[in-house]
């Protein structure tokens, strides 16, 4: 079947995620047949570099041999059980190796089965947990400008990207916004940790008048992915660490898009040296290949929820799929590899070709800044280089690069007019050029009048 036959048969059924359906009028949805390592090939045999991770969950390409021989041995074994009353190796397994990979005091592992959801048992439980204490006065959470904390209400609502929030509005709680630690605001000439610093003093504040009430602050940690790839430096995590501390207030750190090596340490806190309340993982969790999540917190957290059932303090929070073994056993399986190929140490590598690979494309005309943060380099296309006035978002100048990309066989997804690359740790060398060289003349093309 013709890319375009199946394509109709899409449209006819299908309504798909983060799209104006309209839009495929111009350009069908790209069926996919097979993936391989890096690539994903159409039903005309046409092959696509996956640059973003098949949104940003991949880490080691398509159909590795070694993740799918796991999965089908546990599927041989047990495909799916309740996880309340019952209990299962791959649980217990991923449970025992997350605890033991995280920061240190992390001991308890709560699964879920996406990301928002993993934010929702993180606000749920921090709520409650000052509850059981006594401290009923906290409810509200606070959260950075320009932030991304999944779609679903609560996460929404705690997440700050206009396009995905404004219209859902209305049904969203109330929560405080701080202005984001985020260096493409910088002065010129002024680092990326004096400047992040410098915009704690708004943190600062907002704790110091309202810690009473408040029950968390949910940050990104380094990365605002989302949010256009936005970056800060260690140094405010570290002050944020403190401060929450000092205020008596929990801190959640939202590493769904940033963990399992992305950022050049395992996890994000790592570069900060802290370790959080919560933990939410999830995306790479599974190397990208079942839907998974995982909260991880403290034993006094735990604890503050354990008691006699009449005491009413538990967590009665669930998912149907919560700890999928078939999708514990992936995980497991991505986690042997990092130990098997000392992954982290080889992204710094691929880390340093993504830079060389795109030297130069800062002094474009209307490139603002090329931004990196270990596996994950941004591009920021503006209609003026030094007012650094962006393009009328109507023009969606990023579409341009997308179209050109995906003829050229390479799949990037520029956020907004955000051109950037996050892709699977299995990239080679040349492949990395390759991306890089498609983008240059994506966004050449899409600047060009
Ligand atoms: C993707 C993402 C989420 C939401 O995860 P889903 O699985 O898409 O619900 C939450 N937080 C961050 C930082 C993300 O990037």
């Amino acid at each position: 079947m013709s890319n375009l036959a199946f394509a109709q048969r899409d449209l006819a059924v299908l309504w798909h995620p983060c799209t104006q359906m309209k839009d495929h009028e111009a350009l069908p949805p790209v069926p996919i047949r097979r993936g391989q390592g890096v690539w994903l090939e159409d039903f005309e045999g046409k092959r696509y570099l996956d640059a973003i991770s098949s949104w940003w969950v991949n880490l080691f390409g398509h159909a590795h041999p070694y993740i799918n021989d796991a999965i089908k041995a546990q599927l041989e074994q047990l495909e799916h059980v309740i996880l309340a009353g019952f209990s299962h190796e791959p649980a217990v397994r991923l449970a025992e190796r997350l605890t033991h990979l995280a920061p240190p005091s992390l001991s308890r592992c709560f699964y879920a089965d996406n990301g928002s959801s993993a934010v929702e048992v993180a606000l749920k439980m921090s709520y409650h947990y000052w509850r059981n204490l006594g401290k009923t006065r906290k409810t509200r959470f606070v959260t950075l400008e320009n932030s991304y904390h999944g779609e679903t209400l609560g996460a929404l609502a705690v997440g700050d990207v206009a396009l995905y929030k404004e219209t859902y509005a209305p049904l969203l709680m109330d929560v405080i916004t701080v202005p984001s630690p985020d260096c493409f605001h910088r002065e010129k000439g002024e680092s990326w940790a004096d400047y992040s610093a410098r915009r704690f003093s708004d943190m600062e504040k907002t704790l110091a008048a309202h810690s009473e009430e408040v029950c968390a602050v949910i940050v990104e940690p380094l990365v605002q992915c989302a949010g256009s790839m936005r970056m800060y430096d260690p140094v405010y995590l570290k002050l944020l660490r403190e401060a929450c501390d000092r205020y008596g207030v929990h801190l959640i750190a939202d590493e769904i898009a940033v963990g399992f090596g992305r950022t050049g340490s395992l996890f994000a806190c790592e570069q900060a040296g802290i370790t959080p309340d919560f933990l939410c993982l999830s995306k790479g969790l599974t190397g990208g290949y079942l839907p998974l999540s995982a909260v991880l917190t403290r034993e006094t957290v735990y604890q503050a929820f354990y008691g006699d059932y009449a005491t009413l303090k538990a967590f009665l929070h669930s998912h149907s799929y919560t700890g999928n073994p078939l999708a514990c056993t992936a995980a497991l399986a991505s986690l042997d590899l990092f130990e098997r190929d000392d992954v982290i140490a080889r992204n710094r590598i691929l880390a340093r070709e993504m830079a060389d690979a795109t030297t130069g494309l800062a002094d474009h005309p209307h490139v603002a800044e090329v931004r990196q943060t270990g596996m994950i380099l941004a591009v920021e296309l503006v209609e003026d280089k030094n007012t650094r006035q962006p393009y009328p978002w109507q023009e969606r100048r990023g579409r341009q690069v997308y179209r050109h990309a995906l003829s050229r066989g390479v799949l990037l997804r520029p956020l907004g007019d955000v051109v950037y690359f996050m892709p699977p740790y299995v990239i080679a060398p040349e492949q990395i050029r390759l991306m890089a060289d498609v983008a240059r003349e994506g966004i050449a093309l899409a600047t060009a009048d």
